[in-house]
């Protein structure tokens, strides 16, 4: 196949030059371009802003609970404190006073609106505003918010998916207040709004959101955790809840790139793009100085979130050039998730000022690292006390090791859920796909750590590896090391010396669903253990020996899952194999374990899920991945008929001219002949290819989600990837001016 466009031209020589000038797309001068812009930004808005006094400015956009003390009545504020603090229910009477306060100080800080805040299962945050107006008779008007606007809203929201829980003829869905989530000031240069989080359910009460199930299963792990405290003596503490912290990575590129790659703006990633010849070889990215411009955003993204009470705290580049990381101190794991939510918010709405676009996607850029989420996870007591903290008295270290051990029995029963949990399109090309982490759930405890583990199966040798070690003074248990030092970057799931961390969580994915599943099945194991330990004492009396009894039961039953060796290797995936445990490569694979009979079990037996709610969270899972799939692949199709085969076409049309008049000066025209035979032949394929793809876009594949999903993953996705190797190709042929979508090479080191 030859593709010439025009004839032999008619037009006089100087004007065939100008008319492929003004097809051209110059993007040499783009980059420039888009390096002076930020230069300006960077001076205009650096010059504006004053530096910042963290304690001065923190929570300021946050309704804290000094605040609230502080306003309220006495005794309403002693009722919500036991909600707050205490994990209470809700006493409703509060709810006007409170909605007074709230409507004061928002109106303070310049609110006109305020918004039933929440989190859908699209994943992202959803706020429908309303103002706080009322008209008053006499044609003026006044400012209003009762305790029922607090209480309860009705947002028309029946375009958010439900998974079937709720047909369109009852679409109402309604968000109810959490009142343990901080109520907090979003400012845009024209105003303000108040938002109260809440959570979104069907008129039957069926959870529609991520929210209502992280609060249920914090219930659970509080229950069972106490109880279990209680065998230990604890008798005083109140509650037990989750706590997280979660560790974001983000690129940032610049937005004359971005607003130039269709696939960058209608699927997160970039679909094409040949491999840049420096990458990320050198390291020289990782720790390394930050940009003056990123540094700046950075400054301002925390300030923001500083503002909204987020106690961000450290900052660093990542592995791949324009890769970053942003993590903050610890919280209780249900604000921490809705923080987490507001963190991705404000540096996508932050980066916009600095002329920059941040990518969450979870693979942006072939060949180079995939963004992730560490999910840091532990349960702390009402007292502060960390219970995955190996702690200085022995008495200490007997309820580490109990918890410890729940939380590996947890993962090691559900290992199908876990990764379930963080299946998606986007997660797909990091696990599974020889990427950090692998698609094999295992867990990490460090050398010292796992020689006290065999110890104890053993049957209670009380020697202990090297490395300041805590002596535990009794005969039946070892000691144990304070905080193993050395890490394991290739477990998806690490003990890290006073926490556990979910590594597998994919960037831009919500934390709220994988930590309400950490805390579900710890809270089943820890219930489980404490039977077996009740059990233990009544038929010997003794914690100590019932404790190393119910500890070796428990460490022989899930040796499967400890792993301390490189979790990339090949070796691995034989060897995971061997020991049974499950390797789900794909969210195909993996999805089916949110209805597995284990699943569906503990959901119900702690009410964080029915089982009509797992379900509909199922098919919103597949749906979300067959949709973020067909439009990857009609990207993928439109662009390279319309932007990637023209500019072949456009860049043969000129070898060919130049053959045409070389051959007429006399000249030796067989490297152009060539050249031409080389684009052309690879032009050939990509045609090929895409009309391949264009046939199975077309088909659907079934009538059923399950069906389109199936199709998308094992027909389409295969195909969409041909036609990138082959785009790719024709990227290192075709002439740098003609091509028309920023490269790797302009996108990733223009900062
Ligand atoms: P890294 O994992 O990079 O070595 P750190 O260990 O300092 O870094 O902490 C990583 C994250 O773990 C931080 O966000 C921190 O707040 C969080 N973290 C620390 N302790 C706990 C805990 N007990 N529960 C939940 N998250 C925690
Ligand atoms: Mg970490």
């Amino acid at each position: 196949m030859i593709y010439i466009v025009p004839e032999s031209p008619t037009n006089s020589e100087t004007e065939t030059h100008k008319s492929e000038f003004m097809s051209k797309i110059y993007r040499r001068f783009d980059a420039l371009e888009a390096v002076r812009k930020a230069e300006e930004t960077l001076t205009a808005i650096n010059g504006s802003e004053k530096a910042f006094n963290i304690t001065e400015i923190f929570g300021e956009n946050c309704l804290s609970m000094d605040t609230l003390k502080e306003r309220l009545p006495g005794s309403v504020w002693k009722t919500l404190k036991k909600t707050i603090r205490d994990n209470e229910p809700l006493n409703i009477d509060v709810a006007d006073a409170v909605a007074v306060v709230m409507k004061e100080w928002a109106s303070e800080k310049g609110a006109s609106h305020f918004t039933h805040w929440f989190q859908p299962l699209t994943g992202a945050t959803a706020e429908k505003h309303d103002s706080f107006i009322t008209p008053n008779q006499g044609g003026g008007a006044m400012t209003q918010f009762s305790g029922s606007d607090l209480m309860r809203g009705e947002p028309d929201a029946s375009s958010f998916p439900s998974g079937g829980l709720r047909p369109t003829f009852e679409a109402r869905g309604y968000t109810a207040w959490d009142p343990t989530s901080p109520a907090f000031i979003i400012e845009n240069g024209n105003g303000s709004t108040l938002c109260i989080p809440t959570v979104f359910a069907s008129w039957k009460g069926e959870s529609l959101d991520f929210k209502t199930p992280l609060l249920r299963s914090t219930e659970a792990l509080n229950k069972e955790a106490v109880r279990a405290l209680k065998i230990f003596g604890e008798d005083e503490v109140k509650w037990v809840n989750s706590t997280g912290g979660y560790e974001q990575e983000y690129f940032l590129i610049d937005q004359e790139f971005f607003y130039r790659r269709p696939d960058l703006m209608t699927s997160g990633r970039t679909l094409f793009g040949a491999k840049p010849p420096k990458g990320q070889e050198l390291d020289d990215h990782y720790f390394g100085s930050i940009p003056d411009r990123i540094l700046s955003f950075m400054y301002e993204a925390e300030k923001e979130l500083y503002r909204l009470g987020v106690p961000v705290k450290t900052r660093h580049n990542e592995v791949a050039p324009s890769q970053f990381e942003i993590a903050p101190v610890f919280e209780k794991a249900n604000v921490a998730a809705d923080h987490q939510q507001l963190t991705m918010v404000t540096l996508k709405r932050v980066a916009r000022k600095f002329g920059l676009v941040c990518l969450l996607h979870e693979k942006p850029f072939a060949g180079l690292n995939g963004s992730g989420k560490h999910a840091n996870w532990s349960m702390s007591t009402n007292k502060g006390a960390n219970l995955l903290e190996p702690g200085e008295s022995p008495h200490e270290n007997m309820q580490f090791l109990f918890f410890f051990a729940a939380t590996l029995k947890a993962v090691h029963k559900h290992q199908g859920l876990l990764r379930a949990s963080i299946a998606s399109a986007g997660n797909d090309h990091r696990l599974g796909a020889n990427e950090a982490p692998p698609a094999i759930i295992s867990a990490y405890v460090g050398e010292q750590l796992e020689d006290i583990v065999d110890q104890i199966k053993k049957g209670g040798a009380t020697s202990s590896k090297e490395g300041g070690l805590l002596g535990l003074g009794i005969p039946v248990l070892p000691t144990i090391p304070k905080h193993a030092g050395d890490r394991n970057r290739t477990s998806p799931f690490a003990f890290t010396g006073n926490k556990f961390e979910f590594r597998a969580v994919g960037s831009e994915q919500t934390v709220s669903f994988p930590t309400t599943i950490l805390n579900t099945i710890a809270a089943e194991a820890i219930g489980e253990m404490s039977d077996l330990l009740e059990a233990e004492i009544q038929s010997n009396g003794n914690l100590e020996s019932a404790l190393k009894s119910v500890l070796k039961k428990t460490f022989d039953e899930i040796d499967a899952i400890l792993f301390n060796g490189d979790g990339y290797s090949d070796e691995w995936q034989v060897e995971a194999k061997k020991r049974g445990l499950l390797n789900l490569k794909s969210t195909l694979d993996a999805l089916p374990y949110m209805m597995d009979e284990k699943t569906i079990s503990v959901f119900e037996k702690y009410s964080v899920l029915s089982e009509r709610e797992l379900e509909s969270r199922l098919e919103i899972y597949l749906e979300q991945y067959f949709i973020r799939l067909n439009i990857e692949a009609e990207t993928t199709e439109d662009i390279v008929r319309t932007m990637i085969v023209p500019a072949a076409i456009r860049y043969l049309n000129e070898i060919l001219a130049l053959n045409d008049r070389g051959k007429g000066s006399g000249l030796d025209v067989s490297s152009t002949s060539t050249l031409a035979t080389q684009v052309n032949s690879v032009l050939s394929e990509l045609v090929a290819a895409v009309e391949t793809l264009g046939k199975v876009n077309a088909d659907l594949g079934g009538d059923t989600i399950p069906e389109k999903a199936k199709h998308l993953a094992l027909v389409v996705l295969p195909e969409m990837n041909k036609v990138r190797e082959i785009a790719d190709k024709l990227e290192k042929l075709v002439a740098d001016d003609y091509w028309p979508l920023p490269s790797y090479r302009d996108m990733l080191f223009v900062k």
